[in-house]
């Protein structure tokens, strides 16, 4: 048989085209074998986990400034008592600055980084602290971080980063820990009240696949489930004292939490966080919750913290409108503080627009005559003092056009507004003199400059702590336990205010003079 036969033609041979049989035979590529049955032991040199200029060790030397003696008198472990070591209030303290400085909140998240993450494995020194741990020492020291926070103002001002000539003060809301849900009426109240004890009940008998852990665990839950009722029913009677024309609704989740407005327009159960941050340094110096939806309450309070915390009061508040009220006006300018606030002139918004009346006769259309005590229209028609009432601190003083003449004015509908069979009344506010003051101060350009200023201070410090820290939502419940997560974000932010302002300075000093 010839060499051609059993080919095709144009097909061709092995010798002619030897491409495919040249692949086959190339090399496999070598590539590291993964071993994962392998055990092997490896040397970690703590010191080395990161690295020197790391904000870890920042807080920890911080930290190690301050006096913790409170904190090391709660430690039940004693020399010579033989039992569990307890970890140092130090290590517990700079871990939860750290944390919150890297927005994380959570304590069982934080007990796993402490497994994995270089900083964290650094300050624990490879130690690792149960979850328990770290969220009741969080939650415990409730007289202690008060005083913690002092303290680090103190350390702040001894470096001259508090300065109290001006104190911008702002509010925000943060969501509690509980649902819309959750609230309830005070016989669903009592609903649950009755489930929870019969689970109460119940958890005598022993389940067979249970632990004693679990078991333990389970008794908590709901013996915590069970106090949160009971306090969600006395709560409810306090609230119903207050508003006794409706039916009030409580939370049986956080019985303290209330429903307040929210920035996005929406409702949520929250708690009214307000923050006083001096000006020329931003350093929080204040920190409160409130249960009010409302701002204007909260001011006088918040001054009373700053004095609390820096041993003297601001020389001058910044506020916006939600605080710009004569009651703070006038309680303000009694402890000399000198308030600086949004001016809102009800008479020109939209009040006026809303009954009808034309831009060309509102209130500053008419003359005021201070010799006769009354107005005179655009039309030439006097407006005769009828009578003065008292509002809130201040005296209005009401005027009234002539009947007679309003009717036949070719202008009533546009004057008199809707309510047009009415002859044209105009109301004069008589102000308190601190009010008067403070009318006068906010219509200068260098007040309405300051005033300019406040977003950047305050709201700043309030998106900080929200989106930085993570403290958008509260972990912790009730009151007093929001308020300590506050104090944990401030003490945070207060620190790593140090830390840019001062260690970084001191760094590139020792870097430039070695
Ligand atoms: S309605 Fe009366 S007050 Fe108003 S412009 Fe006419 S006359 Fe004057």
């Amino acid at each position: 048989m010839s060499s051609d036969c059993g080919h095709l033609p144009g097909m061709e041979t092995e010798a002619a085209n030897p491409g495919p049989a040249k692949e086959a035979r190339a090399p496999k590529p070598r590539v590291k074998p993964i071993d994962r049955s392998q055990t092997m032991f490896r040397v970690i040199d703590v010191e080395q986990l990161i690295e020197p200029d790391h904000p870890a060790r920042a807080i920890w030397e911080f930290v190690g400034r301050l006096d913790l003696t409170r904190f090391y008198k709660k430690i039940q472990a004693v020399e010579g008592v033989p039992g569990r070591q307890a970890w140092d209030p130090r290590l517990l303290i700079s871990i939860w600055v750290y944390a919150y400085s890297r927005g994380i909140s959570s304590g069982r998240e934080l007990s796993r980084r402490c497994e994995y993450e270089p900083a964290f494995q650094w300050l624990a020194a490879l130690g690792c602290i149960n979850y328990h741990t770290l969220c009741d020492f969080r939650s415990t020291y409730d007289a202690e971080l008060p005083e913690l926070f002092t303290q680090v103002l103190g350390v702040l001002s001894s470096e001259g980063l508090v300065n109290l000539e001006r104190v911008m003060h702002d509010g925000t809301k943060i969501k509690a820990s509980a649902s819309k849900s959750s609230f309830a009426r005070r016989e669903r109240l009592k609903e649950h009240l009755k489930a929870a004890r019969e689970q109460v009940e119940a958890l005598k008998d022993w389940k067979a696949e249970e632990t004693a852990g679990q078991k333990a665990a389970r008794q908590r839950a709901v013996r915590e489930r069970q106090t949160r009722v009971e306090q969600a029913l006395k709560e409810l009677d306090t609230l119903q004292e207050k508003h006794e024309d409706s039916e009030v609704r409580v939370s049986h989740t956080d019985p303290q939490a209330r429903v307040m407005k929210q920035p996005n327009g929406g409702f949520a159960p929250s708690y009214n966080v307000q923050l006083s941050t001096e000006a020329a340094h931003q350093v929080i110096v204040g920190a409160g919750v409130t249960q009010n939806g409302n701002d204007w309450s909260s001011l006088v309070p918040a001054m009373a913290e700053v004095e609390k915390n820096c041993g003297a009061k601001p020389k001058q508040v910044v506020v916006d409108a939600g605080f710009t009220t004569r009651k703070n006006v006038m309680e303000l300018s009694a402890q000399g503080v000198e308030m600086i606030g949004s001016l809102r002139d009800l008479n020109a918004g939209g009040q006026l627009e809303r009954r009808g009346i034309a831009p060309e006769f509102h209130p500053k259309a008419f003359e005021y005559n201070a010799q006769e005590d009354s107005y005179r229209c655009p039309m030439g028609t006097v407006l005769k003092r009828i009578s003065t009432r008292k509002k809130r601190s201040a005296q209005e003083h009401i005027y009234r056009a002539d009947c007679r003449a309003c009717e036949v004015c070719p202008f009533q509908r546009s004057c008199c507004g809707q309510e047009g069979e009415e002859p044209r009344s105009v109301y004069r506010t008589q102000e308190p003199k601190e009010m008067e003051d403070f009318i006068k101060r906010m219509r200068q350009d260098e007040a309405k400059e300051i005033y300019r200023q406040r977003a950047g201070v305050a709201e700043f410090t309030n998106a900080w702590i929200k989106e930085k820290l993570g403290v958008r939502q509260f972990r912790l419940r009730g009151l007093v336990k929001a308020g300590l997560e506050v104090i944990w974000a401030c003490l945070t932010y207060n620190i790593q205010t140090y830390i840019r302002l001062i260690a970084q300075q001191q760094t590139l000093q020792r870097t430039a003079n070695p």
